[in-house]
This record gives C-alpha cells, sequence and structure tokens, in this order.
C-alpha cells in the first residue's frame, strides 16, 4: 500500500465510519508523520490520530508542516529529548500550543504559528479576511458565505 497524501488523508479522517482499508491508509499515514516528528505521538499506540490532528483543517495545510518542520529543527539542534506536546487548540481564533521539556526557541516556534495563525482561514488555509463577531474566528470570505449567517461576521479592519 503506497503512502497517501495529506489531502487525502484529511478526506479520509474527515467521515464519520471508516473501512478497514481507510484505517490502514489512515495509520500508515500516522506512523511514516510520528517516524519524522515523534513529537507529534499520542500517548496511545493505536496510531488512529496525532497531535496534528488537533490542528484545524485550513491551518494544517497551510503551515502545519512548517511548523513541525521548525519545531524539529530546534529539538534536533537543542537535543531537547523531553520535549512533548501536551495541547493543540484553537483559542480566541488562533493558535495555542501548550508544551513540555522545550526551551526558549520552541516557544518561539509556537508563538510565531499562533501570530500567523490569525491571517489564515481555518477551514480552508486561504488568507483570512473576516472575524466572526459572536465568538473570535478568523475566515476567508468563501467559507464565511458558506458556513455563517451573514449577520454572524465582519470584515478584519
Ligand atoms: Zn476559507
Amino acid at each position: 500500500m503506497s503512502k497517501i497524501s495529506l489531502e487525502e488523508y484529511l478526506s479520509l479522517t474527515s467521515m464519520s465510519s471508516y473501512d478497514k482499508e481507510s484505517i490502514e491508509k489512515i495509520i500508515l499515514y500516522n506512523k511514516s508523520l510520528v517516524r519524522k516528528y515523534k513529537f507529534l505521538k499520542l500517548d496511545n499506540d493505536d496510531y488512529m490520530s496525532t497531535w496534528a490532528d488537533m490542528l484545524p483543517t485550513g491551518w494544517r495545510l497551510k503551515f502545519g508542516e512548517s511548523l513541525f518542520k521548525e519545531l524539529k529543527e530546534v529539538i534536533k539542534r537543542d537535543k531537547l529529548k523531553d520535549y512533548k506536546i501536551v495541547e493543540i487548540k484553537e483559542k480566541f481564533g488562533v493558535l495555542r500550543l501548550y508544551s513540555f521539556g522545550g526551551n526558549e526557541d520552541t516557544e518561539a516556534v509556537a508563538k510565531k504559528y499562533e501570530d500567523v495563525s490569525q491571517y489564515v482561514c481555518q477551514i480552508c488555509g486561504k488568507p483570512a479576511e473576516v472575524v466572526t463577531l459572536n465568538w473570535i474566528g478568523f475566515y476567508c470570505k468563501d467559507c464565511a458565505r458558506k458556513y455563517f449567517e451573514e449577520d454572524d461576521y465582519g470584515e478584519i479592519e
């Protein structure tokens, strides 16, 4: 079985149920991702998901790989063998990455992408143009039109 692309992986994992072949593809994808970025492994051993899956789709598509790559470079360079991700989530429209065993430079990488995230549509990865008003989220106009009521968002100032 050959490795699938990130886009194929995301479409597979968005299904509500999986067949045996999809499960094998998901596991294969995640094992290879964890081989490359050890810190993305969750505490369980089933490889049905990784920390990368906690990133909203648009962010993962747009900057997931560069975020992981930059973290890995610091971890390798500074020999941070205990580095662990504790939580990845979206809070007030921006990325939050909490970790353990890092240093100033891993923090700086996380901070950089926290800043980047507010300019990227969470749903599709295109540049964010609007902000939702009742809760804070940054989206492109196409996704906002598709998923929200017109009164629910406004242009980013
Ligand atoms: Zn979008």
